[in-house]
């Protein structure tokens, strides 16, 4: 059984940080990088999207990439379901766990999905039906939780009314995103008290963008107020294909190497997972944004005759 200082990190590069790029990724490439990060032990990952392929060709392949997963070390793969029809090829896939999507701001949903948010609520009922059916638990993804693009500020009732309309349906976990890194400490402890209270059982996971360089701040400030749960991109991977200027996820090798080193365990090999970002970094062909893949954990030591000329 984990322990109390046991933090989750989901992987969610294979899907949020591989849907935005344009060069289609080689399925078998795909599924290496997911098999090698689950090597690293990391137990659960969101590893593509049952979307439609004219809207994200990037996820076409996402039943061959179901199919090529090492599933032996048991790590749990979710899928983001957009529709019935999504949750039913993701079910013959066989996922363990569907993700319903929505954004609790009007437009930012609206430019997203083309529905009201009232709209995607009711959507959901039938894909709980199916996943029901196929004693498959469902978790939820809430963007512009800490604000919208389109909006500005988005008044914390607002989430706490989606949330609750969620757990209603039967949804078991609740993702709040920070779609376009709008989050802030100050907005994660409002939003985090209050659903802890308003929902005492709420099972929470925190995803950040790092859009404004304060993505780690956010998530200590969650690991503080006790959230067990976040998601992270090998390499700082990511960002929203629809919203104008949005940059990566916070960045999985930071965030473990944070979460060590602050004295909680991941059963996640830092080592292993340094490895793996360089070689995503690899894949997709340019530079990506994770900062301990360059330099290295604080005690990976440097020769002293190569860094003498280093000042400052
Ligand atoms: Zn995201």
């Amino acid at each position: 059984m984990p322990g109390d200082r046991h933090i989750e990190v989901v992987e969610v590069g294979p899907r949020d940080g591989f849907q935005m790029e344009h060069k289609f990724i080689p399925t078998e490439t795909k599924v290496d990088v997911i098999n090698s990060l689950i090597g690293c032990g990391i137990r659960k990952l969101e590893v593509t999207s049952f979307v439609s392929p004219r809207a994200v060709p990037q996820m076409r392949d996402a039943a061959e990439v179901m199919a090529g997963i090492d599933r032996t070390l048991g790590a749990r793969l979710a899928a983001l379901v957009p529709n019935v029809k999504g949750a039913e090829n993701a079910a013959r896939a066989k996922v363990d766990e569907m993700v319903v999507f929505l954004s609790v701001s009007e437009s930012h949903n609206k430019s997203n999905v083309n529905r009201s948010v009232e709209e995607s609520l009711e959507g959901f009922r039938a894909v709980m039906d199916v996943a029901r059916v196929a004693k498959i638990p469902v978790h939820s993804g809430i963007a512009t939780s800490f604000g919208c693009p389109f909006e500005g500020n988005v008044p914390v009732e607002r989430v706490k009314m989606v949330v609750g309309r969620l757990l209603e349906m039967g949804v078991q976990g609740i993702g709040l995103g920070d779609t376009t890194g709008m989050a802030t400490p100050r907005l994660v402890r409002e939003r985090v008290e209050t659903l802890t209270r308003a929902f005492p059982n709420i099972e929470l996971t925190l995803h950040f963008h790092n859009t404004r360089g304060i993505g780690l701040v956010n998530a200590f400030e969650g690991l503080n107020l006790g959230v067990k749960i976040f998601e992270s991109s090998i390499a700082g991977l990511g960002g929203c294909p629809f919203a104008p200027g949005a940059s990566g996820n916070i960045c999985t090798e930071d965030l473990v190497y944070m979460l060590h080193e602050a004295g909680y365990e991941t059963g996640i090999d830092l080592g292993k997972l340094i490895e793996v970002a360089r070689r995503v970094e690899r894949v997709i062909g340019r530079e990506l944004p994770g900062q301990v893949m360059k330099a290295g954990p604080r005690s990976a030591l440097h020769s002293l005759t190569g860094s003498a000329r280093a000042v400052g």
